[in-house]
């Protein structure tokens, strides 16, 4: 057997024994460089990757390679960063996933000239949209109106999905066209959103078109439009939609639409209108659980390449509480950071990102905890250190010198005021007594009333440590 082949007999092995999502994130890019004798080299394609491989997959690799090449006793491990643009392995095991999400390479419809849906964006499929408990039913219905037969949408038309902002509606519409096209490559379908769709709309009625514009949906075996809140107390564009409706509805050509709410409570939309939506399924969706969430946490960052550790994945997953609007924009800067850095990403560095995209939200470490980033004085001697750029070991030490004693005062500020602890408990940890602590502490106080560098202080190191 050469190397290779040893490989991914390894590789395979391991791919059984751990999660797909594990796989991808930190063994499609390692490579068996050498063997000899009993030695091994394993190239990795970054430090961090490295590091894992080390720290946690060590007894894995070994007893696998063991499995393979039994006088195998000692593994090496290298980065060889030109790895990063190797091919990606991927063991059958997981192939046979892969083969479900592949799409057509032109998701793209091929539509006449004049019907245009150049915005169905190929990333958003049913496959890659995590399922859990608060979406199910609208994952579910958007596949079921996806698999009928090609305009013979007889069940679930219109299906009709809302919900509040950043919870997945226009993922699971896209999701849909994107399903439709993969099982009729030669489906016109339509997704748009209401306010492309009013502005078309607009444009027709001033060059007095619309009945070239009514021919022109009529042609589609499918129509998808997002947001459609937006056309409340617009009653022209409601009109050109009832009409559109009517002439697909007929044909049991597939219908889908989203909002922010159910047909019932939308106002400004016409009786008649607004009685059609209702007249298929509505299903809803809701802020996902933070198992869900960490889930799509795995699923996009393993779409990006990208590596986080399990501690800041469920970092990641506790503070995305309101809507996952962000979360895309959060995960591209911590790969563009970690991209310049070539510094694995922390829970301290993934924290800063989020505030800088969120001000004036608090941080938490984990669901039912405390808001604020540390959660022991030496997370606070960390951040202290950090700030004011003195060793930890000085915060911890004697020294008498003005620059390091206060600071080491602020530490000990930060641990009564964000943690909580007793003046005894602070004390023991820097190795003072009690009464030098509540003294240490009292002077800063005093010291945020009188002098305002000391204020701007606290206030900066508040916000790094995620509390207001
Ligand atoms: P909405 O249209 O409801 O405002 P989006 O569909 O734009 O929300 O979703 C916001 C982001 O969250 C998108 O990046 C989307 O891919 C992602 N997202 C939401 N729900 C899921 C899910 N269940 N699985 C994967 N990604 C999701
Ligand atoms: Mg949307």
């Amino acid at each position: 057997m050469d190397k290779n082949q040893v490989w991914a007999a390894v590789l395979q092995r391991i791919s059984e024994k751990i999660s797909r999502m594990e796989f991808c994130t930190w063994f499609k890019k390692v490579h068996l460089t050498e063997i000899s004798g009993a030695a091994i080299l394993i190239s990795c394609p970054t430090e961090m990757n490295k590091n894992w491989m080390e720290t946690k997959y060590h007894s894995l690799l070994l007893s696998n390679l063991k499995g393979v090449l039994p006088e195998i006793e000692k593994i090496f491990f290298d980065v060889k960063l030109e790895l990063q643009n190797a091919p990606t392995q991927t063991p059958d095991l997981f192939q046979a996933k892969k083969a479900v999400r592949k799409l057509p390479n032109k998701p793209e419809v091929r539509l006449s000239p004049g019907i245009e849906s150049r915005i169905i964006h190929s990333k958003f499929t049913l496959q890659n949209f995590v399922v859990g408990e608060e979406n199910r039913f609208a994952h579910s219905a958007c596949l079921a109106a996806a698999e009928q037969k090609l305009n013979e949408a007889k069940k679930y038309n219109p299906l009709f999905v809302y919900g509040g902002v950043g919870l997945g509606k226009t993922h699971l519409l896209q999701g849909a066209a994107n399903e439709i096209l993969r099982r009729h490559p030669e489906a016109k379908v339509v997704y748009t959103t209401a306010e492309r769709f009013m502005n078309e709309i607009i444009k027709a009625i001033r060059e007095r078109k619309t009945d070239m514009l009514r021919k022109k949906y009529r042609q589609v075996d499918a129509l998808i439009i997002d947001d459609i809140q937006f056309f409340e107390g617009k009653e022209k564009t409601q009109e050109e939609l009832f009409n559109t409706f009517n002439d697909l509805h007929e044909f049991h050509k597939q219908i889908i639409f989203s909002a922010d709410r159910p047909p019932s409570d939308l106002v400004g939309i016409s009786d008649r209108l607004r009685s059609r939506m209702g007249w298929g399924l509505s299903a809803d969706v809701q802020m996902p659980g933070y198992e869900t969430r960490l889930a799509i946490i795995q699923e996009k960052a393993n779409e990006m390449n990208l590596m986080l550790p399990p501690d800041v994945q469920e970092f990641l997953a506790t503070n995305t509480r309101k809507n996952l609007r962000e979360l895309e924009s959060w995960l591209n800067q911590i790969s563009a950071e970690i991209e310049i850095s070539k510094i694995s990403p922390t829970i301290q560095s993934v924290g800063k990102i989020w505030r800088k995209l969120n001000p004036h939200e608090d941080l938490t470490l984990s669901e039912n905890g405390k808001p604020g980033l540390v959660k022991n004085t030496d997370d606070i001697i960390t951040f202290v250190s950090e700030y004011f750029q003195i060793p930890a070991t000085e915060l911890l030490g004697t020294s008498r010198k003005s620059e390091i004693v206060l600071p080491r005062q602020v530490s000990w500020f930060l641990c009564k005021e964000v943690l909580k602890m007793s003046f005894e408990k602070i004390g023991k940890d820097f190795s003072k007594n009690h009464t030098t602590i509540l003294h240490g502490i009292k002077k800063v106080q005093e010291l945020t009333r009188t002098d305002s560098a000391m204020a701007r202080h606290l206030h900066a190191l508040r916000k790094d440590l995620g509390v207001k």
